[in-house]
């Protein structure tokens, strides 16, 4: 197989660069190791710059006929004290809101999309496992696909699979580890009428809980420190269901939904970043070139905001065969200021909030910090953390046309 340019990895990063090149007129294949888009949490927040992004493709309407549920006010609690962090319903754009959506939904929309296009072939069940190089010079991948060896020839070779990227290693690019102080245990407790209706954070000493709507259910982020979910399984689900009461004593009532260990899931959290996100050939985008916290649940935002970028500055080289090097670092270059400024705050979040908190002791006392009591003070401020949220560093808009 020949095309221009071969995508490895369907998750955010990958469909929509996908999307749009060959919207653009490239002929691409993008390839994902598994069958379908269903697994684990990855994070559903389609946020306000993601539908700023589909509305200028013309498919708002479309994608919005999708279950989906909206956020419009992020609310937290240190110790007894609540307070309001993020309110959206200000921000200059069409959908002020996140749109809570499945992951698979928003890929399975973004597939269905880049079908209609002759030019777009999605290889599902195809496990990229090698680079194919030639005169220093990446040129294809090998993949298992359906348990047969399949080389793919590229004259671009993009890794956007994801934090444990095949792509960046069989390159070789240097990788930056900046670190997380945690991991995360997911669950479900049912949506009951008359919960709040916004997505919460829970500060304690020792534990903090993160809840997002779902409409009928609420997703919970139990944040344990890094490297402890194999204490925190062997204490039992007995101390998990005493820890959510007391820091959700609303939610008393429906932890005995939580049945075994085996209802929450671990999640390992990292943060990191390619030095250089290219070589002659290959470029990384998304958590391949800049593995996301969870924070602010930005990770795929900012992956999408990346597809948007490299499809700006690589549909006409790639379409008219005269791809160079200098492209690929007019792609790092355009998207590292945004990727380092929001890791930053990430960093700078984990540093003063959740490392603090996580090494309380349980029961400890819990202080709500500055930066947070200033947004109560002056409300105003609250419009700062909707932006960075909802609208991330230097947002990207569509400058290509359908070819
Ligand atoms: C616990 C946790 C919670 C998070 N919550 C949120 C949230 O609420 N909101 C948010 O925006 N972000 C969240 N994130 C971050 C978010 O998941 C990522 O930043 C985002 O998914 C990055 O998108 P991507 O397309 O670059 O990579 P990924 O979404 O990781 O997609 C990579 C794709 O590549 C495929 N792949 C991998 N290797 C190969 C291979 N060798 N061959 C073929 N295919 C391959 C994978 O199957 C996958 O489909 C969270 C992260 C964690 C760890």
């Amino acid at each position: 197989m020949k095309v221009q340019c071969c995508i490895v990895g369907g998750g955010p990063a990958g469909m929509m660069l996908g999307f749009l090149l060959a919207r653009a007129g490239v002929t691409v294949a993008v390839l994902e190791k598994h069958a379908d888009f269903l697994r684990d949490f990855r994070g559903d927040t389609v946020h306000p710059s993601t539908l700023n992004v589909i509305d200028e493709l013309g498919l708002l309407d479309d994608f919005l006929k999708l279950p989906h549920h909206k956020i419009s006010r992020f609310a937290g609690q240190f110790g007894d004290t609540r307070v309001q962090i993020a309110d959206f319903s200000h921000l200059p754009v069409r959908c002020r809101y996140i749109a809570m959506m499945p992951q698979w939904d928003f890929l399975a929309f973004l597939a269905a999309h880049g079908r209609q296009y002759p030019d777009f072939a999605l290889l599902m069940q195809a496990d990229v496992q090698e680079l194919i190089e030639a005169d220093g010079r990446v040129c294809g991948v090998r993949a298992m696909v359906s348990g047969a060896t399949v080389e793919i020839h590229a004259d671009l070779v993009v890794g956007a699979d994801g934090r444990h990227s095949t792509v960046r290693a069989k390159a070789g690019l240097e990788v930056d580890v900046l670190g997380a102080p945690m991991d995360v245990l997911w669950f479900r407790l049912a949506h009951k009428a008359g919960d709040p209706e916004e997505m919460m954070g829970r500060f304690d000493a020792g534990s903090i809980l993160v809840m997002l709507d779902r409409g009928d259910y609420w997703q919970c982020a139990y944040v344990i420190a890094k490297g402890s979910a194999e204490k925190v399984r062997a204490a039992g689900i007995e101390k998990v269901r005493a820890t959510i009461s007391r820091l959700m004593p609303a939610f008393a009532d429906r932890v005995g939904e939580l049945r075994t260990m085996d209802d929450l899931k671990l999640l390992t959290v990292g943060v990191d970043r390619l030095k250089q996100w290219w070589k002659p050939g290959m470029l990384c985008i998304g958590d391949a070139a800049h593995t996301m916290s969870p924070i602010g649940g930005v990770g795929i935002n900012i992956a999408i905001q990346d597809a948007v970028a490299a499809s700006n500055i690589l549909a006409a080289p790639l379409r008219e065969g005269r791809l160079e090097d200098s492209d690929l670092a007019a792609v790092q270059e355009r998207r590292l200021f945004p990727a380092r400024a929001t890791q930053a705050a990430q960093v700078f979040l984990q540093d003063r909030i959740i490392a603090p908190s996580l090494a309380g002791t349980d029961g400890g006392k819990v202080e709500v910090p500055f930066i947070v009591r200033l947004m109560q003070w002056f409300p105003v401020l609250r419009r700062l953390p909707a932006r960075l949220m909802g609208m991330g560093v230097r947002p990207e808009h569509v400058r290509t046309s359908p070819g």
